[in-house]
């Protein structure tokens, strides 16, 4: 592996920067935001997960001309067919027309879940790294972490659905239990473990 190889992320938040950094130093490989190469946000126009992210990563790829990293995450509800899905940040909105707010995203799912017993539910990530915009075999790696859906919110940890998605191996909504515990048992947390399997295989940067 060379010294110090830049990889775009297609994401501007501050955390999800953070872990990836990490994940990626051993490798010699510095993650740089999109946002320091003026790449807008790309349009996650799709129904799967896999879409947008690989949609983000082309993106990123194609306007740096880096290699680059995506990822798409969300709620999927049984009984509601998957949904939110890829739409779990504007839940609400898709109803109401108010702009997005995890509060709002709760409340409206508890309301379309109120006459349901099977609360059975999973958080989904997606990671897509492409080594070019035209990237032939992206590497993949999925997480999932499942749970149920409470009739109220508990715990103040976490954000987004956390407070209403409860783990019953632990007796907790995702909310209540602690920020290490999640970031070893969550969705992300898997996927992330994944994509780190792929860089000990030595196979992203051919
Ligand atoms: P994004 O992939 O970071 O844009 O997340 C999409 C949406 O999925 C978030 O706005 C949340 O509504 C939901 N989501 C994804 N991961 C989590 C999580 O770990 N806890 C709670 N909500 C999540």
């Amino acid at each position: 592996m060379n010294a110090q190889r830049q990889l775009v992320l297609a994401s501007n938040n501050p955390g999800k920067l953070r872990e990836f950094a990490g994940l990626f130093t051993a490798y010699d490989i510095e993650v740089v935001p999109q946002s320091a190469f003026n790449v807008p946000e790309a349009a996650e126009p799709h129904v799967t997960f896999i879409e947008n992210a690989l949609a983000k990563a082309r993106h990123a790829a194609q306007l740096t001309g880096l290699p680059a990293l995506a990822d798409d995450s969300g709620l999927c509800v049984y009984k509601l067919g998957g949904m939110p899905g890829v739409q779990s940040a504007l839940y609400d909105q898709l109803f109401s027309g108010l702009p997005k707010d995890d509060q709002r995203n709760n409340a409206r799912l508890l309301e379309n879940l109120a006459k349901e017993a099977d609360r059975r539910a999973h958080y989904v990530c997606v990671l897509v790294l492409v080594r070019s915009a035209n990237d032939p075999q992206p590497v993949i790696a999925e997480g999932e972490w499942h749970g149920e859906m409470l009739q109220l919110p508990r715990g103040d940890g976490g954000f987004g659905y956390d407070p209403l998605f409860y783990v019953a191996q632990l007796g907790q909504s995702a909310a209540e239990i602690p920020a290490q515990m999640k970031n070893v048992l969550s969705h992300r947390a898997i996927a992330f473990g994944k994509l780190a399997a792929r860089l000990q295989e030595g196979d992203l940067f051919r």
